[in-house]
Protein backbone atom coordinates (compact mmCIF):
# COMPACT_ATOMS: atom_id res chain seq x y z
CA UNK A 1 0.00 0.00 0.00
CA UNK A 2 1.58 3.10 -1.17
CA UNK A 3 0.41 6.35 0.90
CA UNK A 4 -1.01 9.10 -1.82
CA UNK A 5 -1.18 12.77 -1.48
CA UNK A 6 0.17 16.31 -1.37
CA UNK A 7 1.66 18.95 0.45
CA UNK A 8 -1.57 20.18 2.23
CA UNK A 9 -1.87 23.86 3.60
CA UNK A 10 -1.83 24.34 7.50
CA UNK A 11 -2.89 27.80 7.49
CA UNK A 12 -4.89 28.44 10.34
CA UNK A 13 -2.68 25.91 12.66
CA UNK A 14 -1.04 22.21 12.04
CA UNK A 15 -4.24 20.76 12.77
CA UNK A 16 -5.66 21.66 9.63
CA UNK A 17 -3.31 19.85 7.41
CA UNK A 18 -4.96 16.39 7.89
CA UNK A 19 -8.28 17.79 7.67
CA UNK A 20 -6.83 19.50 3.95
CA UNK A 21 -5.37 16.17 3.55
CA UNK A 22 -8.85 14.36 3.87
CA UNK A 23 -10.67 16.90 1.40
CA UNK A 24 -8.69 15.85 -1.70
CA UNK A 25 -8.60 12.16 -0.95
CA UNK A 26 -5.76 11.67 0.10
CA UNK A 27 -4.27 8.69 2.27
CA UNK A 28 -1.06 10.26 2.91
CA UNK A 29 0.41 13.86 2.99
CA UNK A 30 2.92 16.44 3.53
CA UNK A 31 2.89 19.82 5.64
CA UNK A 32 5.43 22.60 7.23
CA UNK A 33 5.11 22.43 11.07
CA UNK A 34 5.85 26.65 10.70
CA UNK A 35 6.09 29.16 8.18
CA UNK A 36 8.82 27.83 5.76
CA UNK A 37 10.20 31.66 5.05
CA UNK A 38 10.84 32.39 8.83
CA UNK A 39 13.58 31.50 11.15
CA UNK A 40 11.83 31.10 13.83
CA UNK A 41 8.17 30.24 15.07
CA UNK A 42 5.72 30.29 18.28
CA UNK A 43 6.26 26.75 19.72
CA UNK A 44 3.20 24.32 19.39
CA UNK A 45 0.85 24.59 21.74
CA UNK A 46 -0.81 22.10 23.73
CA UNK A 47 -4.15 22.40 21.67
CA UNK A 48 -2.32 22.03 18.34
CA UNK A 49 -1.00 19.10 19.51
CA UNK A 50 -4.14 17.65 20.53
CA UNK A 51 -6.20 18.63 17.25
CA UNK A 52 -3.58 17.39 15.18
CA UNK A 53 -3.58 14.21 16.82
CA UNK A 54 -7.76 13.92 16.63
CA UNK A 55 -7.80 15.10 12.91
CA UNK A 56 -4.77 12.23 12.34
CA UNK A 57 -7.33 9.87 13.35
CA UNK A 58 -10.05 11.24 12.00
CA UNK A 59 -8.13 10.84 8.42
CA UNK A 60 -7.42 7.44 9.46
CA UNK A 61 -3.43 8.61 9.06
CA UNK A 62 -0.63 6.69 10.08
CA UNK A 63 2.53 8.58 11.19
CA UNK A 64 3.96 6.27 8.33
CA UNK A 65 1.92 8.44 5.95
CA UNK A 66 3.13 11.79 6.82
CA UNK A 67 6.15 13.59 5.22
CA UNK A 68 6.55 17.02 7.35
CA UNK A 69 8.77 19.47 4.85
CA UNK A 70 11.55 21.90 6.85
CA UNK A 71 12.46 25.66 6.33
CA UNK A 72 13.76 26.53 2.92
CA UNK A 73 16.20 29.16 5.21
CA UNK A 74 17.96 25.86 6.36
CA UNK A 75 21.60 25.06 4.93
CA UNK A 76 23.56 22.72 7.26
CA UNK A 77 26.06 22.52 5.00
CA UNK A 78 26.65 26.42 5.25
CA UNK A 79 30.44 27.33 4.41
CA UNK A 80 30.34 29.79 7.53
CA UNK A 81 30.10 27.71 11.30
CA UNK A 82 27.77 31.02 12.37
CA UNK A 83 25.47 30.48 9.84
CA UNK A 84 25.45 26.80 10.26
CA UNK A 85 24.73 26.50 13.82
CA UNK A 86 21.92 28.75 12.92
CA UNK A 87 20.60 26.45 11.09
CA UNK A 88 21.35 23.51 12.74
CA UNK A 89 19.68 24.77 15.64
CA UNK A 90 16.82 25.71 13.50
CA UNK A 91 16.67 22.05 12.50
CA UNK A 92 16.46 20.44 15.88
CA UNK A 93 13.56 22.97 16.25
CA UNK A 94 12.29 21.54 13.30
CA UNK A 95 12.47 17.81 14.56
CA UNK A 96 10.93 18.88 17.83
CA UNK A 97 7.55 19.99 16.66
CA UNK A 98 7.50 16.66 14.24
CA UNK A 99 8.19 14.47 17.58
CA UNK A 100 5.59 16.53 18.78
CA UNK A 101 2.86 15.80 16.62
CA UNK A 102 3.82 11.94 16.87
CA UNK A 103 5.55 11.90 13.55
CA UNK A 104 8.29 9.44 11.66
CA UNK A 105 9.65 11.72 9.02
CA UNK A 106 11.36 14.78 8.45
CA UNK A 107 12.05 15.88 4.96
CA UNK A 108 14.96 18.49 4.02
CA UNK A 109 17.82 19.36 1.22
CA UNK A 110 20.59 18.72 2.12
CA UNK A 111 22.65 22.05 1.82
CA UNK A 112 24.60 24.33 -0.67
CA UNK A 113 28.48 24.77 -0.81
CA UNK A 114 27.31 28.58 -2.06
CA UNK A 115 30.92 28.30 -3.93
CA UNK A 116 32.69 28.75 -0.74
CA UNK A 117 33.78 25.57 -0.15
CA UNK A 118 34.30 22.56 -1.89
CA UNK A 119 31.64 19.63 -2.68
CA UNK A 120 33.41 17.59 -0.41
CA UNK A 121 33.56 19.96 2.88
CA UNK A 122 29.96 20.58 2.11
CA UNK A 123 28.68 17.09 2.55
CA UNK A 124 30.96 16.17 5.41
CA UNK A 125 29.81 19.59 7.29
CA UNK A 126 25.77 18.55 6.20
CA UNK A 127 26.67 14.62 7.97
CA UNK A 128 28.35 16.33 11.31
CA UNK A 129 25.19 18.36 11.11
CA UNK A 130 22.89 15.40 11.11
CA UNK A 131 25.13 13.27 13.74
CA UNK A 132 24.48 16.58 16.10
CA UNK A 133 20.84 16.64 15.26
CA UNK A 134 20.27 12.95 15.75
CA UNK A 135 21.93 12.81 18.94
CA UNK A 136 19.97 16.01 20.04
CA UNK A 137 16.37 14.37 19.33
CA UNK A 138 14.54 11.34 19.99
CA UNK A 139 13.83 8.97 16.95
CA UNK A 140 12.59 11.20 14.17
CA UNK A 141 14.12 10.08 10.71
CA UNK A 142 15.70 12.60 8.93
CA UNK A 143 14.40 12.25 4.80
CA UNK A 144 17.66 13.95 2.50
CA UNK A 145 15.19 14.95 -0.34
CA UNK A 146 17.35 14.84 -4.22
CA UNK A 147 17.72 17.81 -5.80
CA UNK A 148 17.46 19.54 -9.19
CA UNK A 149 21.04 20.84 -8.59
CA UNK A 150 20.09 24.18 -9.04
CA UNK A 151 22.77 26.87 -8.14
CA UNK A 152 25.70 25.87 -5.61
CA UNK A 153 22.72 22.80 -3.60
CA UNK A 154 24.33 19.27 -3.55
CA UNK A 155 22.14 16.40 -3.42
CA UNK A 156 21.69 16.43 -7.19
CA UNK A 157 23.74 13.10 -7.57
CA UNK A 158 22.95 10.03 -5.75
CA UNK A 159 26.95 9.77 -5.20
CA UNK A 160 26.97 12.81 -3.02
CA UNK A 161 23.38 11.85 -1.12
CA UNK A 162 25.26 8.27 -0.46
CA UNK A 163 28.77 9.80 0.95
CA UNK A 164 26.43 12.15 3.50
CA UNK A 165 24.76 8.33 4.42
CA UNK A 166 28.46 7.12 4.48
CA UNK A 167 29.57 9.63 7.00
CA UNK A 168 26.23 9.38 9.19
CA UNK A 169 27.33 7.29 12.55
CA UNK A 170 23.01 6.58 13.47
CA UNK A 171 22.10 5.02 9.76
CA UNK A 172 18.67 4.06 11.36
CA UNK A 173 17.88 7.64 11.24
CA UNK A 174 18.44 8.68 7.96
CA UNK A 175 16.34 7.92 4.58
CA UNK A 176 15.93 9.32 1.23
CA UNK A 177 13.01 10.86 -0.70
CA UNK A 178 12.90 11.12 -4.96
CA UNK A 179 11.92 14.07 -6.13
CA UNK A 180 10.55 13.22 -10.04
CA UNK A 181 11.37 16.74 -10.78
CA UNK A 182 14.45 17.07 -9.33
CA UNK A 183 15.98 13.95 -10.68
CA UNK A 184 14.65 14.73 -14.10
CA UNK A 185 16.35 18.31 -13.99
CA UNK A 186 19.51 16.44 -12.20
CA UNK A 187 19.89 14.26 -15.71
CA UNK A 188 18.17 11.19 -14.28
CA UNK A 189 15.68 10.15 -16.74
CA UNK A 190 12.52 8.05 -15.85
CA UNK A 191 10.72 8.50 -19.01
CA UNK A 192 10.85 4.78 -20.52
CA UNK A 193 10.80 1.56 -18.11
CA UNK A 194 14.43 0.74 -19.20
CA UNK A 195 15.30 4.68 -17.62
CA UNK A 196 13.55 3.91 -15.01
CA UNK A 197 14.87 0.53 -13.50
CA UNK A 198 18.39 1.88 -14.91
CA UNK A 199 17.40 4.91 -12.52
CA UNK A 200 16.27 2.79 -9.66
CA UNK A 201 19.35 0.71 -9.79
CA UNK A 202 21.74 3.84 -10.00
CA UNK A 203 20.13 4.72 -6.86
CA UNK A 204 20.92 1.31 -5.24
CA UNK A 205 24.12 0.70 -6.25
CA UNK A 206 24.79 4.80 -5.00
CA UNK A 207 22.83 4.48 -2.07
CA UNK A 208 20.66 1.37 -1.53
CA UNK A 209 17.14 0.55 -2.15
CA UNK A 210 16.77 0.39 1.41
CA UNK A 211 16.74 3.74 2.08
CA UNK A 212 13.76 5.16 0.01
CA UNK A 213 11.23 6.08 2.15
CA UNK A 214 9.68 8.71 0.36
CA UNK A 215 8.45 10.40 -3.26
CA UNK A 216 7.99 14.03 -4.14
CA UNK A 217 5.85 12.93 -7.26
CA UNK A 218 6.13 16.21 -9.80
CA UNK A 219 5.98 16.66 -13.68
CA UNK A 220 8.58 18.91 -14.92
CA UNK A 221 8.32 22.71 -16.54
CA UNK A 222 12.60 22.17 -16.61
CA UNK A 223 14.18 20.72 -19.23
CA UNK A 224 16.18 17.11 -18.79
CA UNK A 225 19.39 17.93 -17.10
CA UNK A 226 18.49 21.36 -16.86
CA UNK A 227 19.56 21.62 -13.39
CA UNK A 228 16.09 24.39 -12.95
CA UNK A 229 13.56 23.23 -10.31
CA UNK A 230 10.34 24.13 -12.07
CA UNK A 231 7.44 21.56 -10.61
CA UNK A 232 4.49 21.15 -13.39
CA UNK A 233 0.99 18.99 -13.20
CA UNK A 234 1.67 15.27 -13.81
CA UNK A 235 1.02 14.50 -17.31
CA UNK A 236 1.58 18.38 -18.35
CA UNK A 237 5.11 18.81 -18.38
CA UNK A 238 8.31 16.78 -19.67
CA UNK A 239 8.08 13.69 -18.01
CA UNK A 240 4.85 12.54 -18.82
CA UNK A 241 2.14 9.86 -17.11
CA UNK A 242 4.46 6.93 -17.88
CA UNK A 243 7.03 7.43 -15.17
CA UNK A 244 4.17 8.08 -13.00
CA UNK A 245 3.00 4.50 -13.75
CA UNK A 246 6.46 2.89 -13.02
CA UNK A 247 6.59 4.18 -9.92
CA UNK A 248 3.29 3.48 -8.72
CA UNK A 249 3.48 -0.35 -10.09
CA UNK A 250 6.36 -1.42 -8.65
CA UNK A 251 6.33 -2.40 -5.06
CA UNK A 252 9.60 -1.41 -4.01
CA UNK A 253 7.88 1.58 -3.39
CA UNK A 254 4.80 0.52 -0.93
CA UNK A 255 3.98 1.59 2.41
CA UNK A 256 6.23 5.40 1.88
CA UNK A 257 4.39 8.77 1.21
CA UNK A 258 3.94 9.46 -2.42
CA UNK A 259 3.55 12.99 -1.81
CA UNK A 260 2.52 15.98 -5.14
CA UNK A 261 3.51 19.33 -5.32
CA UNK A 262 2.52 19.86 -8.55
CA UNK A 263 1.56 23.56 -9.24
CA UNK A 264 -2.24 23.70 -9.16
CA UNK A 265 -4.06 22.39 -6.07
CA UNK A 266 -7.43 22.61 -7.75
CA UNK A 267 -6.54 19.80 -9.52
CA UNK A 268 -4.85 17.27 -6.32
CA UNK A 269 -7.71 15.23 -5.67
CA UNK A 270 -7.83 14.44 -10.07
CA UNK A 271 -4.14 13.64 -9.69
CA UNK A 272 -4.70 11.58 -6.54
CA UNK A 273 -7.67 9.49 -8.05
CA UNK A 274 -5.12 8.85 -11.09
CA UNK A 275 -2.30 7.79 -8.72
CA UNK A 276 -4.46 5.45 -7.30
CA UNK A 277 -5.32 3.81 -10.41
CA UNK A 278 -2.13 3.41 -11.32
CA UNK A 279 -1.48 1.71 -8.16
CA UNK A 280 -4.31 -0.75 -8.79
CA UNK A 281 -6.84 0.79 -5.55
ZN1 LIG B 1 11.71 19.98 -0.97
ZN1 LIG C 1 10.28 18.13 -3.50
Amino acid sequence: MKYIGAHVSAAGGVENAPLNAMKIGATGFALFTKNQKQWVAKDLSEENIGKFRENMEKGGFSPDAVLPHDSYLINLGHPEEEKREKSLNAFIDEIKRVEQLGLKYLNFHPGSHLKQISEEECLSHIAASLNRAIVASQNTILVIETTAGQGSNLGWRFEQIGSIIDQVENKSRVAVCIDTCHIFAAGYDIRTREGYDRVMADFDSAIGLDYLKAFHLNDAKSGFGSHVDRHHSLGQGNIGWEAFRFIMEDPRNDGIPMILETIEPEIWADEIGKLKELAGY
